[in-house]
């Protein structure tokens, strides 16, 4: 059913598992909107996921029994590197602005001029980088440059291609 499943220019929604959190992290950093919490999981991951329209990513057993479970995508495996794979198979992934969202509370991120930046990132940092980004819900700034090798290393070895925005 997870082929299936509508991905916008602006990427997938997923709802992930409380014990995918690892996945969940690298989903956002490849510009997904996902739903994770503490609180997501059994019936109330799959409350989130109806109501939202998301994608369920998870590992619960138990949600695999409901013959009306939502579209979803069952994770097999511990590492997050073979999850993401699988995450891969079932929905393209590569569309989505790399970097595009808060890593903590997936909110979407928005430029903050330079000046902006001054005094909350440690002096060397304000130094080295033009662009930061900002989020509007945790008050967190980012500075893509930093991560977007690192990120695109760990892509290339997933055979995952993303869009370089
Ligand atoms: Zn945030």
């Amino acid at each position: 059913m997870a082929e299936a499943f509508p991905v916008g220019p602006e990427g997938a929604r997923f709802a992930a598992d409380r014990m995918l959190g690892r996945l969940a992290r690298w989903l956002r950093i490849l510009g997904h909107d996902v739903a994770y919490g503490p609180h997501l999981g059994g019936r109330t991951l799959v409350r989130c996921a109806r109501q939202e329209g998301r994608l369920i990513l998870t590992r619960d057993t138990r949600l695999r029994r409901d013959p009306h479970l939502p579209p979803h995508v069952f994770v097999t495996s511990d590492h997050f590197r073979e999850q993401l794979r699988q995450v891969a198979a079932a929905v393209p992934l590569g569309g989505a602005p790399l970097l595009g969202r808060c890593l903590d509370c997936n909110r979407v991120l928005a430029e903050v001029p330079r000046e902006g930046a001054e005094g909350r990132v440690p002096p060397f940092i304000y130094q080295c980088h033009d662009r930061f980004l900002g989020c509007s819900g945790c008050g967190r700034l980012y500075w893509p440059a930093t991560h977007r090798a690192h990120i695109l290393r760990e892509l290339a070895a997933l055979d995952l291609t993303v869009s370089r925005s």
